[in-house]
């Protein structure tokens, strides 16, 4: 009979000594309805050198989660990876030692008098309804399969996955700044839908790509995204990196481009590292005030700052995202940024060079 890795062996091969983990903010607040969760935390996007995210967009890889709170250390970072490369590199006991932790864990939360509930894609999103293993009695399931009457859920940006992959996972569609038609097709079937707004700006209601209009609860409040009433808009607020996010994947305002806030956008895109400076263009100075996009989303918002009676330039950059050098494309308007005495502007005049071309419009 086959038998799940030791803590004691899995610490000195794969350099981590659990998968799963208990505690963060809103995980605690759980608790307080009854629920212990427990998430597990791998490395997103192609940090690893593995792809973990199929549908991550340029936005969410950069502004992802995994940036957010204690998962920003570098022991927290190494031990994502470390885990990612267990699941790839021995998925067979990969999924043995996981399900020997989620029994682990029914026990524990049955211990206290808690529900038990299990988020597998904390930065992630692994399709786990597809990944069979032997239990090492001859039985071949997924992991939702052998464990019917517990409770799991995530939050995926992977298209057609569906509401409830198994009966006991229930999904939460996720919108970046290049999945509109999924989050449309999404809410038309009645799936919740996920949306990262600017901290400070989560509104009551939001209204996605064909029309359709839903209250917006607080997704931050809990993580128990099976509670959560139907037809309904999860609003996240910016964290970690996202807090800086340009490409569209966060929204400000009116969820494209508010023109009260243009100095805000300006303010962001000089803290992004990946941004290129100020431009003369003319006799005028242009700033950017959105980076990282595609040149669809870059020339929409120059042409909404042209019907605004703004001048805008679609510029092409190289920034870095989830490791690797992108082709992406930022909108300039004309504008400046306020001197001040960080040397942040001088520095970012002096990577003007990354600028390849202009498209003229
Ligand atoms: S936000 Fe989600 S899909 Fe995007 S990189 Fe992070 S875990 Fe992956």
């Amino acid at each position: 009979m086959e038998q799940a890795i030791s803590t004691k062996e899995m610490a000195s091969k794969w350099g981590t000594s659990s998968l799963l983990g208990t505690s963060n903010y809103k995980t605690l607040k759980g608790e307080k309805l009854g629920y212990q969760t427990a998430i597990m935390h791998l490395a997103p996007a192609s940090l690893s050198g593995k792809n973990t995210c199929q549908s991550a967009s340029d936005g969410c890889a950069s502004a992802c989660l995994n940036t957010s709170g204690l998962g920003c250390t570098s022991t927290s970072q190494n031990a994502r990876i470390n885990r990612t490369k267990f699941f790839f590199e021995d998925q067979q006991n990969f999924m043995l030692r996981l399900k020997k932790e989620i029994e682990s864990k029914i026990n524990s939360a049955e211990r206290r008098g808690m529900t038990p509930a299990f988020r597998l894609n904390g930065t992630s999103d692994i399709k786990w309804e597809k990944v069979k293993f032997d239990d090492g009695f001859g039985v071949t399931q997924n992991i939702f399969e052998y464990f019917p009457d517990v409770q799991f859920y995530d939050y995926t940006k992977v298209p057609n996955r569906g509401k409830t992959p198994e009966p006991n996972y229930s999904l939460t569609y996720s919108r970046s700044e290049n999945n509109d038609r999924f989050v449309a097709d999404a809410m038309e079937d009645g799936q919740n839908i996920a949306v990262v707004f600017g901290k400070g700006e989560v509104p009551d209601k939001w209204t996605g790509p064909r029309g359709l209009t839903w209250p917006v609860l607080d997704g931050d409040y809990t993580d128990l995204r099976f509670l959560d009433k139907p037809k309904r808009v999860v609003g996240l607020s910016a964290k970690g990196k996202g807090a800086f996010d340009t490409s569209g994947f966060v929204l400000y305002g009116n969820g494209v481009l508010d023109m009260t806030k243009l100095d805000q956008y300006k303010n962001r895109a000089l803290r992004d590292p990946s941004i290129i400076g100020q431009r003369k263009i003319g006799n005028d100075t242009f700033v950017p005030i959105q980076s990282k996009v595609n040149k669809k989303t870059a020339s929409a918002t120059a042409e909404l700052l042209r019907q605004s009676g703004r001048r805008a330039r679609v510029v092409e950059h190289k920034p870095t995202i989830g490791g690797r050098k992108k082709t992406a494309f930022a909108v300039y308007t004309p504008g400046v940024f306020a001197r001040n005495n960080s040397g942040a502007k001088v520095a970012l005049i002096r990577r003007s060079d990354r600028i390849r071309s202009y498209q003229r419009n």
